[in-house]
């Protein structure tokens, strides 16, 4: 294990540590610890985690074939090590310890809790049975145990409808579409294995409200879903296309490419005997969803046509409702349209912090949100970013806060002593990093006899009967 405590921060340190509560084991909390453990040693972490397990979404949310992507695991590990970090699993801020005694007792306190609930489209029927969220799938399939339990009818479905086009859609596409066997060997958990076994799924439509330059997904990934295996994309619409071609000479490096991509793979023929097809459908914007009567699957969504407003190139493109309408058979939908971050209970109360509703996010400037108070990842930023962008911004936030104790801004208190202060206020069973390296041994151990490199825990009581 490597120990990479650097002393980059020469001057006199004073005796007493430097208390910081963060408030979430995700990229942001982690890469967020990682620069302030590195560069000033005289910070001691102590990091609140919700759930018994950490990593936030990098493993509840990254999808299981993108093992290459959860590698950030290991670093997070190697911090995880580090003197002055204190993993402090299965409390959740809010409920187990409030966020008033953590700021009672810490010099500072860092909100990286995430985004865990959904935007919703507000449209008639989004409440139906067979609408889902993505984040729901995404999280049954990955073992999150809040939708652990979530029912799918795959096995009623033909047809599936996925609003929004960003690369979440893209992850969620390609599960439903891929050859189960390619999925057998990842860290999948078994009972969405299993279910995903039985699934009917032939076609599946993602429908974007703009158009094909203004799609979410980046190229690789639309690659990757183009690529798999016994699937076929539908040609492009020409229309789409065609409203794209003026713009050609004057895009950038990446969208160019991203249009050759789908221009290129529209030429393609489908090859004899695939059944599974996915289209990518540009312009609507669903305004009903109608039930089947069935009560676990719908019949159909209706869309309106829209017309693209772009004054010029440089200007936002929005999309403006036509009046015309367009319905497509579906048995299921996922609403794609991102995640949502709320308000953390005693933001107002305990901090006097007024969360952003319109924006969804903790106001902040540069991550400083109030005195010893700091914002990270997605409650900072909103729901968007890869998990290199997750670490760019936790790390410049890090720096600031760096720059606000060198200027005695925060952490000059006498009476912040960290974890000993709240210990006792604590309600649940803390779950220490040692606990964790338990779970994840067991959690091993059961994925080998599959051949998986893990076979999740899915509820919380599983994980801590490992402890027992
Ligand atoms: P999170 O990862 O959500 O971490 C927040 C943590 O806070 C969670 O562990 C949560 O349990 C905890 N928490 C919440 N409330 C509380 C509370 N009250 N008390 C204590 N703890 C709490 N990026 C890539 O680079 N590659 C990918 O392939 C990729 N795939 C993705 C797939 C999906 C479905 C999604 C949604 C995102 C994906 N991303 C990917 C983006 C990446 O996951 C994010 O950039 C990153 O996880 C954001 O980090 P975060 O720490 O802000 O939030
Ligand atoms: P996203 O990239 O922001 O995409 C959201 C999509 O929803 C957009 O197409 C958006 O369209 C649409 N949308 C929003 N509101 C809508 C509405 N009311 N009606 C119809 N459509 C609506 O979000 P995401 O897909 O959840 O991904 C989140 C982040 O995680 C992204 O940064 C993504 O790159 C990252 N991620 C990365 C990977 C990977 O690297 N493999 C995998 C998954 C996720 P408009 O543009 O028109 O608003």
């Amino acid at each position: 294990m490597r120990h990479r405590v650097a002393a980059a921060y020469s001057t006199a340190a004073p005796a007493q540590p430097f208390n910081v509560a963060i408030i979430g084991s995700g990229p942001a909390g982690f890469y967020t610890a990682l620069r302030l453990l590195e560069r000033l040693p005289v910070t001691r972490v102590d990091m609140f985690e919700a759930l018994p397990v950490p990593f936030g979404l990098s493993r509840f949310g990254v999808a299981p074939d993108h093992p290459e992507v959860k590698a950030c695991q290991d670093r997070f590990t190697e911090v995880a090590h580090y003197p002055g970090f204190n993993y402090i699993g299965n409390t959740e801020v809010g409920r187990d310890v409030a966020l008033a005694d953590l700021k009672a007792n810490y010099h500072a306190v860092i909100l990286a809790y995430g985004s865990h609930k959904d935007r919703l489209l507000g449209i008639p029927g989004e409440n139906s049975p067979g609408v889902f969220s993505a984040r729901e799938f995404v999280g049954w399939y990955n073992g999150l145990p809040e939708h652990a339990g979530l029912d799918v009818p795959l096995d009623m479905a033909e047809d599936v409808t996925i609003v929004g086009n960003g690369n979440v859609a893209l992850d969620v596409a390609r599960i439903l579409l891929a050859d189960t066997s390619r999925l057998k060997s990842t860290d999948i958990t078994e009972h969405a294995y299993e279910k995903l076994k039985t699934s009917k799924i032939k076609r599946v439509r993602i429908a974007a409200r703009r158009g094909i330059l203004q799609s979410a997904f980046t190229t690789k990934e639309v690659r990757e879903l183009i690529n798999e295996p016994n699937v076929y994309m539908n040609p492009l619409k020409d229309e789409y296309l065609d409203q794209v071609r003026p713009f050609l000479p004057v895009l950038e490096r990446t969208r160019k490419r991203l249009v050759s991509v789908l221009e290129k793979n529209s030429k393609l023929a489908r090859p004899e005997g695939v059944e599974k097809t996915w289209t990518l459908d540009y312009l609507i914007s669903p305004i009903e969803i109608k039930a089947s009567g069935n009560g676990k699957t719908l019949e159909s969504t209706t869309f309106e046509v829209n017309n693209l407003v772009q004054p010029e190139l440089s200007s936002p493109a929005r999309a403006i409702g036509s009046g015309q309408h367009v319905t497509f058979k579906n048995e299921l939908l996922f609403r794609s349209i991102g995640y949502k971050s709320v308000p953390l209970e005693g933001l107002h109360t305990g901090l006097g912090v007024e969360f952003d509703q319109a924006r969804g996010i903790v106001p902040n400037t540069d991550g400083r949100v109030a005195p010893g108070v700091y914002a990270v990842g997605w409650v900072k930023t909103g729901p968007t970013g890869v998990i290199a962008h997750t670490m760019g911004e936790s790390f410049e936030v890090a720096e600031n806060l760096i720059d606000d104790y060198k200027q005695g801004i925060v952490g000059t208190e006498q009476n912040r002593p960290g974890f000993s202060g709240i210990k006792d206020k604590i309600t649940s069973r803390i779950v220490g990093w040692g606990d964790w390296e338990k779970i994840d041994a067991a959690e091993k151990t059961k994925g080998l006899s599959e051949g998986k490199p893990r076979e999740k825990f899915t509820s919380v009581d599983e994980m801590l009967n490992v402890l027992e």
